[in-house]
């Protein structure tokens, strides 16, 4: 049986955002002794949250404060288990198991308050927002890991080194800021040092599980890329079983965090030249390819702390690359490094387009609709190779324009090919590439065929 507070000489109070366990040990060496071995062990199950025992490791640490402290039932009892993990059973999310041991501390926050956070126990809590360096987990004289157990009062490591004198360190990428997000929640308790800093009054309140809940949505949108290397440049791995996946999360999570907008572009478009690396202008990829369907999860997810900034980075992308053309396949220019180059191609090739199409006949409205009739019933055939032959007449011409290729050459498909009006207005040359593509869509099978026949013709000079 624990010695109830009450008992002791010396009762400190909690402060405001002290950590359980550094509360505990700031006890117990106030009164000359360690903490518990069997306290310690009712703080681990605790911390780790497994549904089984924590309920009761819960009452035995409440029954030791007695009435001095009431700690948070929700808060220690209230997380959701691991649902659909093997082996997870009643276990909590990785996300939401809080650090016990080594402890974390920042040596800086040590010195002004000497107190342990609650803040630094949180997962992925890697960095001190106020000071902007690494948390410590191992002393910087010795090396060796800082255990609650080993440290000596009063904050020395056991080779006698005080911690808040050790040197700051420099956080790992995207540490800071996903500390910061995480001190801005509205459901964490602040220690005094923190409320002038942080504060999430702004406007824009979040909580904690939200937080958590962003960043696994970051790894199901990397395990979207898992067996072909990912989005954002995390080397390349075999996938692996989903439980060990979800224990390693840390580094791309935090970097979606920490990177800005900007950053994040660079690295879509880098993912895309390294991954779809191709010849051609207009690269496309299928909605089953995993580019395609991290965009679609992407776009179709609700707005949240993590969420809306890789969304925000992803519509920068898609304003820049993408071509909005009707198609399953998700089509973008290849080599478009950014906005006004593309403008450029595109008035380009409207001059270009405009001579050819000046002697393209028109197509009768009447054969028009027909045509969209044959197009529909033979639609469900074999639409990605008719897509892909979209993108195909769509890519040489549009290489037609860049290299400035004699209409001349072009003689057999102005002769036999015929296109509607609207092809001809080249006022806005996005809309026209636009309309051009939505029209080679919504052709028959063998009418794109022969376009794509008598244009490859042209490219080789065969007329
Ligand atoms: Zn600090
Ligand atoms: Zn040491």
């Amino acid at each position: 049986m624990l010695r109830p507070f009450a008992d002791y000489p010396v009762r400190l109070r909690m402060e405001e955002g002290e950590s359980l366990a550094g509360y505990l040990r700031r006890f117990h060496a106030a009164n000359g002794h360690k903490m518990p071995r069997e306290l310690y062990n009712g703080l681990r199950a605790l911390y780790r949250g497994t549904k089984s025992v924590s309920g009761a490791a819960f009452d035995v640490v409440q029954a030791t404060f007695g009435d001095a402290v009431t700690i948070d039932r929700s808060w220690w009892l209230g997380r959701p288990s691991q649902k659909g993990i093997p082996g997870g059973g009643s276990h909590p999310s990785a996300w939401l198991v809080f650090q016990l041991d080594p402890l974390r501390l920042c040596p800086a926050c040590l010195q002004d308050g000497g107190i342990h956070f609650a803040l630094w126990e949180l997962p992925l809590m890697e960095a001190c927002p106020l000071h902007h360096c690494a948390l410590l987990t191992a002393c910087t004289t010795c090396s060796r890991t800082l255990h609650w157990q080993d440290c000596l009062p009063d904050w020395h490591c056991q080779c006698g080194v005080p911690i808040s004198a050790m040197p700051l360190a420099p956080p790992k990428a995207g540490a800071l800021e996903l500390a910061r997000v995480l001190a801005n929640s509205s459901d964490l308790t602040l220690p005094q040092a923190y409320r002038a800093h942080f504060t999430a009054s702004d406007g824009h309140q979040y909580r904690l599980k939200e937080v958590y809940k962003g960043l696994e949505w970051g790894t199901e949108l990397r395990e979207l890329f898992s067996g072909r290397g990912t989005l954002l440049g995390e080397p390349k791995a075999k996938p692996r079983p989903k439980k060990e996946r979800r224990a390693r999360w840390g580094s791309w999570e935090r970097r979606l965090i920490g990177d800005s907008t900007d950053k994040l572009i660079a690295r879509l478009v880098r993912a895309q030249s390294k991954h779809f690396a191709s010849p051609q202008r207009l690269s496309y990829v299928f909605p089953r390819d995993s580019l395609s369907r991290a965009k679609v999860f992407v776009r179709e997810s609700a707005p949240g702390v993590v969420q809306t900034k890789i969304q925000k980075a992803l519509d920068h992308f898609l304003a820049d690359y993408a071509l909005e053309i009707p198609l399953s396949l998700f089509v973008w220019f290849a080599d478009a490094k950014h906005s006004e180059k593309r403008v450029v191609y595109m008035r380009q090739f409207a001059t270009w387009w405009a001579v050819l199409a000046s002697r393209l006949g028109d197509l009768d409205p009447t054969m028009q609709r027909l045509d969209l009739a044959l197009a529909q019933q033979a639609r469900t055939q074999d639409a990605s190779s008719h897509e892909v032959h979209v993108v195909d007449v769509l890519n040489l011409l549009f290489e037609g324009a860049r290299q400035q290729l004699d209409v001349d050459n072009f003689w057999a498909f102005t002769y036999w090919w015929r296109i509607p009006p609207a092809l001809r207005d080249a006022s806005d040359p996005e809309e026209l590439f636009r309309r051009i593509g939505l029209h080679l869509a919504s052709i028959p099978a063998e009418e794109i065929m022969f376009v794509l026949a008598l244009v490859q013709r042209a490219h080789k000079g065969e007329c």
